[in-house]
Protein backbone atom coordinates (compact mmCIF):
# COMPACT_ATOMS: atom_id res chain seq x y z
CA UNK A 1 0.00 0.00 0.00
CA UNK A 2 2.38 2.62 -0.44
CA UNK A 3 1.17 4.62 -3.34
CA UNK A 4 -1.37 5.57 -0.33
CA UNK A 5 1.02 7.63 1.60
CA UNK A 6 -0.53 9.10 4.40
CA UNK A 7 0.24 13.21 4.58
CA UNK A 8 1.14 13.63 8.51
CA UNK A 9 -2.26 14.77 10.44
CA UNK A 10 -2.27 16.28 14.02
CA UNK A 11 -3.01 12.45 15.08
CA UNK A 12 0.22 11.23 13.12
CA UNK A 13 2.20 14.20 14.81
CA UNK A 14 1.45 13.16 17.43
CA UNK A 15 2.18 9.19 17.32
CA UNK A 16 5.81 11.00 15.49
CA UNK A 17 6.22 13.03 18.85
CA UNK A 18 6.18 10.14 20.99
CA UNK A 19 8.20 7.94 19.30
CA UNK A 20 10.73 10.45 18.92
CA UNK A 21 10.77 11.52 22.32
CA UNK A 22 11.32 7.69 23.66
CA UNK A 23 7.90 8.22 25.59
CA UNK A 24 6.59 4.71 23.73
CA UNK A 25 8.71 2.31 21.79
CA UNK A 26 6.35 1.52 18.88
CA UNK A 27 2.30 2.30 18.82
CA UNK A 28 -0.53 0.13 19.15
CA UNK A 29 -3.50 1.27 17.78
CA UNK A 30 -6.85 -0.68 17.61
CA UNK A 31 -10.26 -0.52 15.77
CA UNK A 32 -13.15 -1.68 18.55
CA UNK A 33 -16.26 -2.70 16.91
CA UNK A 34 -19.42 -3.14 18.47
CA UNK A 35 -20.89 -6.44 17.00
CA UNK A 36 -24.19 -5.11 16.62
CA UNK A 37 -24.48 -4.13 13.17
CA UNK A 38 -22.90 -4.57 9.62
CA UNK A 39 -19.15 -1.85 8.81
CA UNK A 40 -20.44 1.16 7.03
CA UNK A 41 -18.61 3.51 5.11
CA UNK A 42 -17.65 6.03 7.80
CA UNK A 43 -16.14 2.77 9.73
CA UNK A 44 -14.34 2.51 6.62
CA UNK A 45 -12.36 5.98 7.48
CA UNK A 46 -11.46 4.45 11.13
CA UNK A 47 -10.24 1.31 10.47
CA UNK A 48 -8.02 2.87 7.47
CA UNK A 49 -6.68 5.68 10.08
CA UNK A 50 -5.76 2.92 12.76
CA UNK A 51 -4.59 0.31 10.48
CA UNK A 52 -2.13 2.58 8.03
CA UNK A 53 -0.82 4.44 11.18
CA UNK A 54 0.79 0.51 12.43
CA UNK A 55 1.26 -0.16 8.83
CA UNK A 56 3.42 3.11 8.62
CA UNK A 57 5.40 2.41 11.72
CA UNK A 58 5.74 -1.33 11.44
CA UNK A 59 9.76 -0.91 11.57
CA UNK A 60 8.81 0.04 14.99
CA UNK A 61 7.11 -2.83 15.52
CA UNK A 62 3.55 -1.10 15.72
CA UNK A 63 0.32 -3.02 15.23
CA UNK A 64 -3.64 -2.62 15.13
CA UNK A 65 -5.67 -4.76 17.06
CA UNK A 66 -8.80 -5.85 16.00
CA UNK A 67 -11.08 -6.11 19.25
CA UNK A 68 -14.94 -6.47 19.66
CA UNK A 69 -16.15 -4.28 22.19
CA UNK A 70 -18.89 -7.00 22.88
CA UNK A 71 -19.91 -5.83 26.48
CA UNK A 72 -23.85 -5.27 25.87
CA UNK A 73 -25.51 -8.74 25.29
CA UNK A 74 -28.91 -7.53 24.11
CA UNK A 75 -27.96 -6.23 20.46
CA UNK A 76 -24.61 -8.02 19.91
CA UNK A 77 -24.69 -11.00 17.62
CA UNK A 78 -22.32 -13.60 15.83
CA UNK A 79 -23.75 -12.75 12.80
CA UNK A 80 -22.35 -9.21 12.93
CA UNK A 81 -18.88 -10.77 14.13
CA UNK A 82 -18.57 -12.51 11.17
CA UNK A 83 -19.60 -10.33 9.00
CA UNK A 84 -17.12 -7.52 10.45
CA UNK A 85 -14.15 -9.88 9.92
CA UNK A 86 -14.59 -10.32 6.37
CA UNK A 87 -15.55 -6.76 5.49
CA UNK A 88 -11.91 -5.31 7.12
CA UNK A 89 -10.01 -8.25 5.64
CA UNK A 90 -12.04 -7.37 2.06
CA UNK A 91 -10.67 -3.31 2.43
CA UNK A 92 -7.48 -4.93 3.05
CA UNK A 93 -6.19 -4.64 5.91
CA UNK A 94 -4.54 -7.44 8.35
CA UNK A 95 -4.58 -7.55 12.05
CA UNK A 96 -2.50 -10.89 12.39
CA UNK A 97 -2.99 -12.35 15.77
CA UNK A 98 -4.02 -9.52 17.82
CA UNK A 99 -7.72 -10.38 17.47
CA UNK A 100 -9.64 -9.70 21.03
CA UNK A 101 -13.11 -9.77 22.84
CA UNK A 102 -13.93 -7.24 25.21
CA UNK A 103 -16.00 -10.10 26.53
CA UNK A 104 -12.72 -12.25 27.22
CA UNK A 105 -12.18 -9.23 30.37
CA UNK A 106 -15.40 -10.23 32.06
CA UNK A 107 -13.07 -11.19 35.07
CA UNK A 108 -10.84 -8.04 34.41
CA UNK A 109 -13.27 -5.17 34.48
CA UNK A 110 -14.81 -6.80 37.29
CA UNK A 111 -11.88 -6.86 39.46
CA UNK A 112 -10.95 -3.39 38.46
CA UNK A 113 -15.07 -2.16 39.65
CA UNK A 114 -14.18 -4.39 43.43
CA UNK A 115 -10.90 -2.57 43.59
CA UNK A 116 -12.94 0.77 42.99
CA UNK A 117 -15.26 -0.36 45.83
CA UNK A 118 -12.49 -1.39 48.42
CA UNK A 119 -10.80 2.39 47.68
CA UNK A 120 -14.31 3.77 48.06
CA UNK A 121 -14.35 4.75 44.81
CA UNK A 122 -17.54 3.18 43.79
CA UNK A 123 -20.75 2.43 45.23
CA UNK A 124 -24.06 0.11 44.75
CA UNK A 125 -26.68 2.63 44.44
CA UNK A 126 -30.57 1.25 44.52
CA UNK A 127 -32.01 4.31 43.43
CA UNK A 128 -34.61 3.78 40.27
CA UNK A 129 -33.08 4.83 37.03
CA UNK A 130 -35.47 8.04 36.53
CA UNK A 131 -34.08 9.34 40.43
CA UNK A 132 -30.52 8.67 39.28
CA UNK A 133 -31.03 10.36 35.78
CA UNK A 134 -32.49 13.53 37.87
CA UNK A 135 -30.17 13.15 40.36
CA UNK A 136 -26.87 14.07 37.63
CA UNK A 137 -28.38 17.91 37.44
CA UNK A 138 -28.07 18.99 33.90
CA UNK A 139 -25.74 21.74 32.57
CA UNK A 140 -26.42 24.90 34.66
CA UNK A 141 -27.59 22.98 37.40
CA UNK A 142 -25.16 20.16 40.05
CA UNK A 143 -26.35 16.75 40.07
CA UNK A 144 -27.51 15.71 44.15
CA UNK A 145 -25.53 12.80 45.84
CA UNK A 146 -27.75 9.58 45.89
CA UNK A 147 -28.29 8.59 49.21
CA UNK A 148 -26.67 5.33 48.32
CA UNK A 149 -23.27 7.44 47.75
CA UNK A 150 -21.36 7.16 51.38
CA UNK A 151 -22.24 3.33 52.26
CA UNK A 152 -19.29 1.53 53.36
CA UNK A 153 -17.05 -0.37 50.99
CA UNK A 154 -17.79 -3.48 52.69
CA UNK A 155 -21.58 -3.18 52.48
CA UNK A 156 -21.24 -2.44 48.80
CA UNK A 157 -18.94 -5.42 48.55
CA UNK A 158 -21.47 -7.85 49.47
CA UNK A 159 -24.17 -6.19 47.36
CA UNK A 160 -22.20 -6.00 44.51
CA UNK A 161 -21.56 -9.40 44.74
CA UNK A 162 -24.98 -10.33 45.14
CA UNK A 163 -25.90 -8.14 41.69
CA UNK A 164 -23.38 -11.01 39.99
CA UNK A 165 -24.99 -13.57 41.79
CA UNK A 166 -27.80 -13.14 40.04
CA UNK A 167 -29.89 -11.82 43.23
CA UNK A 168 -30.87 -8.84 42.06
CA UNK A 169 -33.83 -7.69 39.18
CA UNK A 170 -32.69 -5.88 36.20
CA UNK A 171 -32.83 -1.77 36.96
CA UNK A 172 -33.14 -2.49 40.63
CA UNK A 173 -29.16 -1.68 41.14
CA UNK A 174 -26.04 -0.26 39.42
CA UNK A 175 -22.79 0.20 40.29
CA UNK A 176 -21.65 4.09 40.25
CA UNK A 177 -17.92 5.60 40.05
CA UNK A 178 -17.81 8.00 43.08
CA UNK A 179 -16.17 11.22 41.07
CA UNK A 180 -17.72 14.55 41.39
CA UNK A 181 -21.47 15.21 41.40
CA UNK A 182 -20.61 18.90 41.24
CA UNK A 183 -18.40 18.56 37.80
CA UNK A 184 -19.05 20.39 35.04
CA UNK A 185 -18.50 17.40 33.12
CA UNK A 186 -21.95 15.59 32.77
CA UNK A 187 -19.41 12.45 32.67
CA UNK A 188 -18.10 13.21 36.23
CA UNK A 189 -21.07 12.95 37.97
CA UNK A 190 -20.43 9.30 39.40
CA UNK A 191 -21.09 7.41 35.94
CA UNK A 192 -22.70 4.13 36.34
CA UNK A 193 -19.90 1.66 35.67
CA UNK A 194 -21.83 -1.38 35.49
CA UNK A 195 -25.26 -2.38 35.25
CA UNK A 196 -27.46 -5.93 35.78
CA UNK A 197 -28.88 -7.29 32.56
CA UNK A 198 -30.53 -10.91 32.46
CA UNK A 199 -29.94 -11.93 28.98
CA UNK A 200 -27.29 -14.07 27.09
CA UNK A 201 -24.60 -12.92 25.69
CA UNK A 202 -22.54 -14.54 22.42
CA UNK A 203 -19.84 -15.38 23.77
CA UNK A 204 -20.36 -15.91 27.67
CA UNK A 205 -23.42 -17.44 27.37
CA UNK A 206 -25.32 -16.73 31.23
CA UNK A 207 -22.10 -16.77 32.83
CA UNK A 208 -22.69 -12.97 33.74
CA UNK A 209 -25.87 -10.96 34.31
CA UNK A 210 -23.95 -7.69 35.02
CA UNK A 211 -22.12 -5.90 32.88
CA UNK A 212 -20.02 -3.06 32.31
CA UNK A 213 -20.66 0.08 30.44
CA UNK A 214 -19.08 1.41 27.87
CA UNK A 215 -16.99 4.02 29.36
CA UNK A 216 -15.53 1.77 32.07
CA UNK A 217 -14.96 -0.98 29.84
CA UNK A 218 -13.30 0.88 26.85
CA UNK A 219 -9.88 2.80 28.61
CA UNK A 220 -9.83 -0.86 30.69
CA UNK A 221 -9.96 -2.59 27.33
CA UNK A 222 -7.27 -0.37 25.26
CA UNK A 223 -5.10 -0.59 28.90
CA UNK A 224 -5.39 -4.23 29.05
CA UNK A 225 -4.23 -4.62 25.46
CA UNK A 226 -1.35 -2.09 26.02
CA UNK A 227 -2.71 0.18 23.01
CA UNK A 228 -0.75 3.33 22.91
CA UNK A 229 -3.46 5.54 20.88
CA UNK A 230 -6.82 5.08 21.31
CA UNK A 231 -8.32 6.83 18.47
CA UNK A 232 -11.76 7.51 18.41
CA UNK A 233 -14.69 10.20 16.53
CA UNK A 234 -15.81 13.33 18.42
CA UNK A 235 -18.76 12.67 20.63
CA UNK A 236 -16.40 10.99 22.81
CA UNK A 237 -14.62 13.65 23.33
CA UNK A 238 -16.14 14.86 26.55
CA UNK A 239 -15.98 11.24 27.93
CA UNK A 240 -12.08 11.72 27.73
CA UNK A 241 -11.88 12.52 31.21
CA UNK A 242 -13.72 9.68 32.54
CA UNK A 243 -11.54 7.22 30.31
CA UNK A 244 -8.82 8.81 32.13
CA UNK A 245 -10.05 8.53 35.53
CA UNK A 246 -10.71 4.80 35.01
CA UNK A 247 -7.26 4.26 33.48
CA UNK A 248 -5.90 6.32 36.46
CA UNK A 249 -7.92 4.92 39.43
CA UNK A 250 -7.45 1.35 38.21
CA UNK A 251 -4.96 -1.43 38.46
CA UNK A 252 -3.61 -1.01 34.99
CA UNK A 253 -0.47 -2.54 32.47
CA UNK A 254 -0.59 0.47 30.52
CA UNK A 255 -1.67 4.19 30.44
CA UNK A 256 -3.36 4.73 27.02
CA UNK A 257 -4.24 8.09 25.64
CA UNK A 258 -7.14 8.37 23.69
CA UNK A 259 -7.47 10.97 20.44
CA UNK A 260 -10.57 12.14 18.76
CA UNK A 261 -10.87 12.98 15.30
CA UNK A 262 -13.96 13.81 13.36
CA UNK A 263 -16.85 11.45 12.05
CA UNK A 264 -16.89 10.74 8.22
CA UNK A 265 -20.25 12.27 7.16
CA UNK A 266 -21.23 11.54 3.69
CA UNK A 267 -23.74 13.56 1.26
CA UNK A 268 -26.54 11.56 0.45
CA UNK A 269 -25.50 8.58 2.88
CA UNK A 270 -26.53 7.88 6.71
CA UNK A 271 -23.72 6.06 8.71
CA UNK A 272 -25.75 5.36 11.74
CA UNK A 273 -26.01 1.74 12.32
CA UNK A 274 -29.81 2.17 14.63
CA UNK A 275 -30.84 3.65 11.01
CA UNK A 276 -29.32 1.24 8.69
CA UNK A 277 -30.99 -1.16 10.73
CA UNK A 278 -34.55 0.44 10.37
CA UNK A 279 -33.85 0.27 6.59
CA UNK A 280 -33.41 -3.32 6.64
CA UNK A 281 -35.82 -4.14 9.31
CA UNK A 282 -38.72 -2.42 7.46
CA UNK A 283 -37.57 -3.59 4.06
CA UNK A 284 -36.81 -0.22 2.45
CA UNK A 285 -33.81 -2.19 1.13
CA UNK A 286 -33.03 -6.14 0.75
CA UNK A 287 -30.28 -6.99 3.04
CA UNK A 288 -27.80 -5.41 5.31
CA UNK A 289 -25.34 -6.07 1.44
CA UNK A 290 -28.06 -4.77 -0.99
CA UNK A 291 -26.23 -2.85 -3.74
CA UNK A 292 -27.74 0.47 -2.29
CA UNK A 293 -26.54 0.58 1.24
CA UNK A 294 -23.54 2.48 2.19
CA UNK A 295 -22.10 -0.43 4.40
CA UNK A 296 -19.11 -2.37 3.01
CA UNK A 297 -20.93 -5.17 2.09
CA UNK A 298 -23.53 -3.18 -0.10
CA UNK A 299 -20.52 -1.61 -1.62
CA UNK A 300 -18.77 -4.87 -1.96
CA UNK A 301 -21.93 -6.28 -3.78
CA UNK A 302 -22.51 -3.43 -5.72
CA UNK A 303 -19.05 -3.87 -7.01
CA UNK A 304 -17.26 -1.12 -5.32
CA UNK A 305 -13.19 -1.81 -5.80
CA UNK A 306 -11.56 -2.09 -1.99
CA UNK A 307 -9.02 0.26 -3.09
CA UNK A 308 -11.28 2.90 -4.06
CA UNK A 309 -13.00 3.26 -0.72
CA UNK A 310 -9.71 3.37 0.60
CA UNK A 311 -7.98 6.13 -1.78
CA UNK A 312 -11.55 8.04 -0.51
CA UNK A 313 -11.46 7.73 2.73
CA UNK A 314 -7.47 8.90 3.27
CA UNK A 315 -8.30 11.84 0.89
CA UNK A 316 -10.96 13.39 3.32
CA UNK A 317 -8.15 13.79 6.13
CA UNK A 318 -8.05 13.48 9.39
CA UNK A 319 -9.53 16.62 11.56
CA UNK A 320 -11.45 17.77 14.43
CA UNK A 321 -13.45 19.40 11.80
CA UNK A 322 -16.92 18.62 11.48
CA UNK A 323 -18.03 18.67 7.64
CA UNK A 324 -19.93 16.73 4.86
CA UNK A 325 -18.00 14.94 2.52
CA UNK A 326 -18.90 15.17 -0.88
CA UNK A 327 -20.35 11.26 -2.29
CA UNK A 328 -19.20 12.34 -5.53
CA UNK A 329 -15.19 11.96 -4.36
CA UNK A 330 -16.13 8.55 -3.47
CA UNK A 331 -18.06 8.23 -7.14
CA UNK A 332 -14.92 8.96 -8.74
CA UNK A 333 -12.22 7.74 -6.60
CA UNK A 334 -14.62 4.23 -7.83
CA UNK A 335 -14.84 5.50 -11.35
CA UNK A 336 -10.83 6.39 -11.22
CA UNK A 337 -9.89 2.93 -10.47
CA UNK A 338 -12.36 1.10 -12.65
CA UNK A 339 -11.61 3.14 -16.04
CA UNK A 340 -8.09 1.48 -15.91
CA UNK A 341 -8.74 -2.07 -14.63
CA UNK A 342 -12.35 -3.18 -15.61
CA UNK A 343 -12.52 -4.98 -19.00
CA UNK A 344 -14.74 -3.57 -21.96
CA UNK A 345 -17.78 -5.91 -22.94
CA UNK A 346 -20.97 -5.33 -25.17
CA UNK A 347 -24.67 -4.89 -23.73
CA UNK A 348 -27.19 -3.51 -24.97
CA UNK A 349 -29.91 -2.50 -21.99
CA UNK A 350 -32.82 -1.22 -23.86
CA UNK A 351 -32.35 -2.91 -27.59
CA UNK A 352 -33.51 -2.23 -31.15
CA UNK A 353 -32.89 -4.72 -34.02
CA UNK A 354 -30.26 -3.64 -37.02
CA UNK A 355 -31.04 -5.87 -40.04
CA UNK A 356 -27.93 -5.99 -42.34
CA UNK A 357 -29.85 -6.35 -45.60
CA UNK A 358 -26.65 -7.08 -47.77
CA UNK A 359 -25.07 -9.55 -44.89
CA UNK A 360 -26.50 -13.15 -46.17
CA UNK A 361 -28.38 -14.64 -43.86
CA UNK A 362 -27.48 -18.23 -41.69
CA UNK A 363 -24.06 -16.69 -42.27
CA UNK A 364 -21.77 -14.92 -39.86
CA UNK A 365 -17.94 -14.04 -39.09
CA UNK A 366 -15.88 -13.05 -36.26
CA UNK A 367 -14.51 -9.90 -35.27
CA UNK A 368 -11.44 -9.66 -32.57
CA UNK A 369 -12.32 -6.47 -30.26
CA UNK A 370 -9.96 -4.95 -27.44
CA UNK A 371 -10.94 -6.06 -23.96
CA UNK A 372 -9.20 -2.74 -22.60
CA UNK A 373 -8.69 0.56 -24.70
CA UNK A 374 -5.51 1.33 -22.73
CA UNK A 375 -4.15 -1.73 -22.08
CA UNK A 376 -3.06 -3.73 -24.42
CA UNK A 377 -2.00 -6.86 -21.78
CA UNK A 378 -5.88 -7.22 -21.47
CA UNK A 379 -5.85 -8.69 -24.80
CA UNK A 380 -8.26 -9.57 -27.47
CA UNK A 381 -11.75 -11.57 -27.69
CA UNK A 382 -13.69 -12.46 -30.87
CA UNK A 383 -16.91 -11.41 -31.31
CA UNK A 384 -19.32 -13.23 -34.15
CA UNK A 385 -21.50 -10.89 -36.25
CA UNK A 386 -24.27 -11.82 -38.45
CA UNK A 387 -26.88 -10.45 -40.57
CA UNK A 388 -28.87 -9.25 -37.00
CA UNK A 389 -28.28 -7.58 -34.52
CA UNK A 390 -28.71 -5.16 -31.36
CA UNK A 391 -27.88 -1.75 -30.78
CA UNK A 392 -29.03 0.37 -27.79
CA UNK A 393 -32.79 2.24 -29.15
CA UNK A 394 -31.15 5.74 -28.22
CA UNK A 395 -28.21 5.07 -31.01
CA UNK A 396 -30.71 5.97 -33.61
CA UNK A 397 -33.06 8.88 -34.12
CA UNK A 398 -35.69 9.24 -37.01
CA UNK A 399 -35.59 12.76 -35.95
CA UNK A 400 -31.77 13.63 -35.13
CA UNK A 401 -31.07 17.09 -33.28
CA UNK A 402 -28.13 18.62 -34.76
CA UNK A 403 -24.22 16.97 -34.44
CA UNK A 404 -25.94 13.88 -33.74
CA UNK A 405 -23.54 11.63 -35.00
CA UNK A 406 -24.91 8.33 -34.47
CA UNK A 407 -27.44 6.13 -36.72
CA UNK A 408 -29.90 8.67 -38.43
CA UNK A 409 -32.31 8.37 -41.45
CA UNK A 410 -29.49 8.48 -44.38
CA UNK A 411 -26.49 8.51 -42.14
CA UNK A 412 -23.53 5.80 -41.03
CA UNK A 413 -22.14 4.95 -37.50
CA UNK A 414 -19.66 2.45 -36.93
CA UNK A 415 -20.00 -0.47 -34.93
CA UNK A 416 -17.85 -1.13 -32.13
CA UNK A 417 -14.77 -3.09 -33.50
CA UNK A 418 -16.87 -3.92 -36.64
CA UNK A 419 -17.72 -2.40 -40.05
CA UNK A 420 -19.38 0.69 -40.80
CA UNK A 421 -22.91 0.47 -41.35
CA UNK A 422 -25.41 2.34 -43.58
CA UNK A 423 -28.81 3.33 -42.68
CA UNK A 424 -31.44 2.14 -45.56
CA UNK A 425 -34.45 1.94 -44.08
CA UNK A 426 -36.63 1.66 -40.91
CA UNK A 427 -40.23 -0.15 -39.88
CA UNK A 428 -42.59 1.28 -37.39
CA UNK A 429 -45.27 -0.37 -35.36
CA UNK A 430 -48.53 1.20 -36.90
CA UNK A 431 -50.10 2.46 -33.94
CA UNK A 432 -47.26 3.73 -31.87
CA UNK A 433 -45.02 4.68 -34.26
CA UNK A 434 -42.51 3.04 -32.84
CA UNK A 435 -39.31 2.10 -34.96
CA UNK A 436 -39.38 -1.87 -34.75
CA UNK A 437 -36.06 -2.46 -36.69
CA UNK A 438 -33.84 -0.54 -38.93
CA UNK A 439 -32.27 -1.74 -42.26
CA UNK A 440 -28.64 -0.51 -42.97
CA UNK A 441 -25.72 -2.20 -45.29
CA UNK A 442 -22.64 -2.75 -44.11
CA UNK A 443 -19.52 -1.37 -46.25
CA UNK A 444 -17.47 -4.53 -47.03
CA UNK A 445 -13.57 -3.79 -46.13
CA UNK A 446 -14.61 -1.18 -43.26
CA UNK A 447 -13.29 -3.13 -40.30
CA UNK A 448 -10.06 -1.22 -38.33
CA UNK A 449 -10.32 1.18 -41.89
CA UNK A 450 -10.93 4.52 -41.86
CA UNK A 451 -14.62 5.35 -43.84
CA UNK A 452 -14.75 5.11 -47.91
CA UNK A 453 -14.69 8.57 -49.64
CA UNK A 454 -18.30 10.10 -49.51
CA UNK A 455 -18.99 8.45 -46.33
CA UNK A 456 -19.33 10.56 -42.98
CA UNK A 457 -19.03 8.20 -40.27
CA UNK A 458 -18.07 10.16 -36.82
CA UNK A 459 -19.48 7.88 -34.02
CA UNK A 460 -18.91 4.30 -33.11
CA UNK A 461 -21.61 2.56 -31.46
CA UNK A 462 -21.97 -0.73 -29.42
CA UNK A 463 -23.67 -3.76 -30.59
CA UNK A 464 -24.47 -7.27 -30.03
CA UNK A 465 -25.05 -10.17 -32.64
CA UNK A 466 -29.13 -11.18 -32.31
CA UNK A 467 -27.97 -14.62 -32.67
CA UNK A 468 -25.39 -15.64 -29.96
CA UNK A 469 -27.06 -12.73 -27.62
CA UNK A 470 -27.68 -13.71 -23.94
CA UNK A 471 -30.94 -12.71 -22.07
CA UNK A 472 -30.00 -10.98 -19.24
CA UNK A 473 -31.58 -8.69 -15.73
CA UNK A 474 -29.76 -5.48 -14.84
CA UNK A 475 -30.00 -3.36 -11.89
CA UNK A 476 -29.48 0.26 -12.24
CA UNK A 477 -29.12 1.66 -8.78
CA UNK A 478 -28.77 5.32 -7.68
CA UNK A 479 -28.45 6.99 -4.67
CA UNK A 480 -30.87 5.76 -1.25
CA UNK A 481 -32.09 9.26 -0.74
CA UNK A 482 -32.09 12.50 -2.68
CA UNK A 483 -31.46 15.08 -0.19
CA UNK A 484 -27.59 15.83 1.14
CA UNK A 485 -28.22 15.10 4.66
CA UNK A 486 -31.49 12.41 5.15
CA UNK A 487 -31.86 13.16 8.44
CA UNK A 488 -32.67 16.81 7.91
CA UNK A 489 -35.71 16.04 5.44
CA UNK A 490 -39.39 16.19 6.39
CA UNK A 491 -40.13 13.05 7.85
CA UNK A 492 -36.74 12.19 8.77
CA UNK A 493 -34.35 10.39 6.46
CA UNK A 494 -37.38 7.84 5.54
CA UNK A 495 -38.77 11.05 4.14
CA UNK A 496 -36.16 11.41 1.76
CA UNK A 497 -35.88 8.33 0.30
CA UNK A 498 -35.07 7.59 -3.60
CA UNK A 499 -37.83 5.87 -5.42
CA UNK A 500 -36.00 5.66 -8.24
CA UNK A 501 -33.09 3.73 -6.51
CA UNK A 502 -33.85 1.12 -7.89
CA UNK A 503 -34.53 0.12 -11.73
CA UNK A 504 -34.71 -3.08 -12.92
CA UNK A 505 -34.26 -3.71 -16.96
CA UNK A 506 -34.79 -7.04 -18.03
CA UNK A 507 -33.89 -8.42 -21.53
CA UNK A 508 -31.30 -6.88 -21.56
CA UNK A 509 -28.38 -8.27 -24.52
CA UNK A 510 -25.24 -9.50 -23.40
CA UNK A 511 -21.82 -10.55 -25.51
CA UNK A 512 -21.77 -13.95 -25.23
CA UNK A 513 -19.67 -15.42 -22.12
CA UNK A 514 -21.24 -13.31 -19.65
CA UNK A 515 -23.36 -15.97 -18.45
CA UNK A 516 -20.60 -18.05 -17.36
CA UNK A 517 -18.48 -15.50 -15.36
CA UNK A 518 -17.99 -15.99 -11.81
CA UNK A 519 -20.08 -13.57 -8.85
CA UNK A 520 -18.32 -10.19 -8.36
CA UNK A 521 -16.81 -10.36 -12.37
CA UNK A 522 -16.47 -6.46 -13.02
CA UNK A 523 -16.52 -4.98 -16.57
CA UNK A 524 -17.20 -1.90 -18.44
CA UNK A 525 -20.25 -2.43 -20.74
CA UNK A 526 -19.05 -0.09 -23.72
CA UNK A 527 -20.51 3.25 -23.65
CA UNK A 528 -22.99 2.92 -20.46
CA UNK A 529 -21.17 2.01 -17.22
CA UNK A 530 -19.64 -0.54 -14.79
CA UNK A 531 -21.45 -3.53 -13.64
CA UNK A 532 -20.54 -6.60 -11.59
CA UNK A 533 -22.20 -9.59 -11.96
CA UNK A 534 -24.38 -10.03 -8.34
CA UNK A 535 -23.19 -11.96 -5.73
CA UNK A 536 -26.51 -13.06 -4.59
CA UNK A 537 -28.77 -13.62 -7.91
CA UNK A 538 -25.88 -14.33 -10.54
CA UNK A 539 -25.34 -18.16 -11.25
CA UNK A 540 -22.96 -19.30 -13.70
CA UNK A 541 -24.85 -20.98 -16.85
CA UNK A 542 -28.01 -19.01 -15.86
CA UNK A 543 -30.18 -15.90 -17.39
CA UNK A 544 -27.08 -13.20 -16.10
CA UNK A 545 -27.94 -10.71 -13.40
CA UNK A 546 -25.75 -8.08 -13.35
CA UNK A 547 -25.76 -4.96 -11.01
CA UNK A 548 -24.15 -1.35 -12.16
CA UNK A 549 -21.84 -0.45 -10.49
CA UNK A 550 -21.49 3.48 -11.60
CA UNK A 551 -22.38 5.61 -14.57
CA UNK A 552 -19.42 6.51 -16.98
CA UNK A 553 -20.16 10.10 -15.92
CA UNK A 554 -21.49 11.66 -12.60
CA UNK A 555 -25.71 12.50 -13.79
CA UNK A 556 -26.03 14.01 -10.19
CA UNK A 557 -23.72 17.29 -11.10
CA UNK A 558 -25.72 17.67 -14.18
CA UNK A 559 -29.01 17.62 -12.28
CA UNK A 560 -27.80 20.15 -9.73
CA UNK A 561 -26.91 22.16 -12.45
P1 LIG B 1 -23.45 3.82 16.47
O1 LIG B 1 -23.55 4.71 15.27
O2 LIG B 1 -24.37 2.66 16.43
O3 LIG B 1 -23.31 4.53 17.78
P2 LIG B 1 -20.72 3.41 15.90
O4 LIG B 1 -20.88 3.71 14.47
O5 LIG B 1 -20.02 4.34 16.81
O6 LIG B 1 -22.12 3.06 16.47
P3 LIG B 1 -18.95 1.31 16.72
O7 LIG B 1 -19.02 -0.13 16.42
O8 LIG B 1 -18.90 1.73 18.12
O9 LIG B 1 -20.18 1.94 16.01
O10 LIG B 1 -17.77 1.95 15.90
C1 LIG B 1 -16.46 1.46 15.94
C2 LIG B 1 -15.51 2.61 15.69
O11 LIG B 1 -15.80 3.22 14.45
C3 LIG B 1 -15.61 3.68 16.76
O12 LIG B 1 -14.31 3.91 17.25
C4 LIG B 1 -16.14 4.87 16.05
O13 LIG B 1 -15.52 6.03 16.51
C5 LIG B 1 -15.78 4.62 14.59
N1 LIG B 1 -16.77 5.22 13.71
C6 LIG B 1 -18.09 5.00 13.71
N2 LIG B 1 -18.71 5.78 12.81
C7 LIG B 1 -17.75 6.52 12.22
C8 LIG B 1 -17.75 7.54 11.20
N3 LIG B 1 -18.88 7.93 10.61
N4 LIG B 1 -16.57 8.09 10.84
C9 LIG B 1 -15.43 7.69 11.42
N5 LIG B 1 -15.36 6.76 12.38
C10 LIG B 1 -16.50 6.17 12.79
MG1 LIG C 1 -20.24 3.62 19.06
Amino acid sequence: MSKEQQKRDFIREIIAEDLGSGKHETTVTRFPPEPNGYLHIGHAKAIYLSFSIALENAGTGARCHLRFDDTNPAKEDQEYVDSIIEDIRWLGFDWGENLFFASNYFDYFYDCAVKLIEDGKAYVDEQTPEEIKKGRGNLTEPGTDSPYRDRAPAENLELFSKMKAGGAAGGSAVLRAKIDMASANLNMRDPVIYRIVHESHHNTGDAWCIYPMYDFAHPLEDAKECITHSLCTLEFEDHRPLYDWVVENCPVPAAPRQIEFSRLTVGYTITSKRKLLQLVEDKHVSSWDDPRMPTLSGMRRRGFPPVAIRSFVSKVGITKFKGITDVANLEFEVRDVLNKTAQRRMAVLDPLKVILTNYPAGESEEVEVQNHPGDEAAGTRKLSLGRELWIERGDFELDPPKKYFRLKPDGAVRLKGGYIIRYVGHEVEPQSGEVTEVHCEFLPGTIGQSAPEGVICKAAIHWVNADSAQDAEVRVYDRLFTEEIPENAEGGFLGCLNSESLELIQGVKLEPGLEMVEPGFVCQFERIGYFCADSGDHHPGETPVFNRIIGLRDSWAKKKG
